[in-house]
């Protein structure tokens, strides 16, 4: 049995529970050493080959997976955060389709939702934003024509963008066609890491300050009036809104 797990943004105790018992127990263990925090794999069996995904290609992996699995070996396949957000996980699980062999996937804490607790902020405030959108700067890797992010920013919803802080002076200068230029915006660098460093700004201001902070890589960008301290209280616990579970009060 192969198990593709979520390994968390870095602090190993981010782990899931289900994540953690799969990575101790495993025979193979191949994981995403340029990200994953090498703690996570503190409690694996002494006897547990370690393999790091880093330096191999995806022919590799596929291999040492069906050479464990034809051995009725168990391995886990730890990627960082959640392997549904760009971890390059389904071309993967296809090949293992192709090759009969069974899988399960343990979700992870993506790094996008650490960062939101990191910054002690929530994404979808009333009447600020109710849309989080995900995405990455075109780099090497091309994005679909109807994705770009001067598209992607006309809404002014709570924006994520991955992989990309290595080009925010680019960044902002595309959203400053769409957001306010003095939106808010916060560059979180190892969110959840013992070296973690927040740095916020806003359009204008954040490209030079991360630049000045030395981070080049590993950091989300987080744009958007979320930030700030303007909102409407939530309808949920509004006293006078009838729920499904409480009745609200007549004034
Ligand atoms: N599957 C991962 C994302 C992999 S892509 C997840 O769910 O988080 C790698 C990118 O994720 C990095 O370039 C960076 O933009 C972001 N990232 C991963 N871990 C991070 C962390 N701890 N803090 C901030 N950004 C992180």
């Amino acid at each position: 049995m192969v198990s593709f797990i979520g390994a968390g943004p870095g602090d190993p105790e981010l782990l899931t529970i289900k994540g953690k018992k799969i990575i101790d127990s495993a025979d193979v263990i191949i994981y995403a050493g340029s990200l994953v925090n090498p703690q996570v794999l503190a409690d694996a069996k002494k006897e547990a080959v370690i393999y790091n995904s880093a330096t191999m290609n995806l022919e590799e992996v596929i291999q040492v997976i069906k050479e464990a699995e034809d051995k009725g070996k168990k391995v886990a396949r730890v990627h960082t955060g959640d392997p549904a957000i760009y971890g390059a996980h389904r071309e993967q699980m296809d090949r293992l389709d192709e090759l009969g062999i069974e899988y399960e996937v343990i979700p992870g804490v993506s790094s996008f939702l650490a960062t939101a607790a990191v910054l002690k902020k929530e994404y979808t405030l009333p009447g600020v934003s109710q849309t989080v959108i995900l995405t990455r700067m075109e780099g090497r890797t091309p994005m679909p024509q109807r994705e770009k992010l001067l598209d992607l920013a006309q809404h002014n919803a709570t924006m994520i963008i991955f992989l990309s802080v290595g080009m925010l002076e680019e960044m902002c200068r595309i959203l400053r066609q769409a957001y306010r230029p003095g939106t808010p915006v916060a560059v979180v660098y190892k969110a959840t890491w013992e070296d973690q460093k927040i740095v916020y700004g806003d359009l204008t201001s954040i490209a030079e300050r991360v630049k000045e902070a030395g981070i080049r890589k590993t950091a989300l960008t987080v744009v958007g009036d979320f930030l700030g301290d303007e909102y409407e209280l939530s309808k949920l616990y509004d006293r006078t809104f009838t729920t499904e579970f409480r009745k609200g009060v007549t004034e």
